[in-house]
């Protein structure tokens, strides 16, 4: 089940406010930055937000924990869920680390994180 809006809303201003915080302190003991050097920085935030948020959406998904288990894309058997595994992903985004759903086909022996 999907979490409630207010759930991932609250979880994402907590992350935002604490790399919000780490920029103003940066800011505060920063003498003269360039703009490379602030350029720099806001992209090291753009992309911690970007790989953060887009972990929280993405686990979150209903099709991240199908029942009854996928069918095996090789044999088409259901597939049995075998719990949830941390894994990380390279998206365009950056890298996530993601919770995901594992399903197992005992036929085949190989598994999947779905929806794929
Ligand atoms: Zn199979």
């Amino acid at each position: 089940m999907k979490s409630s809006r207010e759930e991932l809303r609250a979880e994402m201003l907590a992350e935002a406010e604490v790399v919000i915080d780490e920029l103003l302190n940066w800011h505060e003991s920063s003498e003269a930055p360039t703009l490379d050097e602030i350029e720099e920085v806001i992209l090291g935030i753009r992309k911690r937000l970007g790989e953060s948020m887009a972990g929280r959406v993405i686990g979150d998904q209903e099709a991240a924990h199908p029942v009854p288990g996928p069918a095996c894309p090789t044999c088409g058997e259901e597939m049995h869920y075998k719990g949830m595994k941390d894994v990380r992903v390279e998206g365009r985004v950056g890298e996530m680390g993601l919770r995901r759903a594992y399903y197992y086909c005992d036929r085949c022996r190989s598994g999947l994180f779905p929806p794929g």
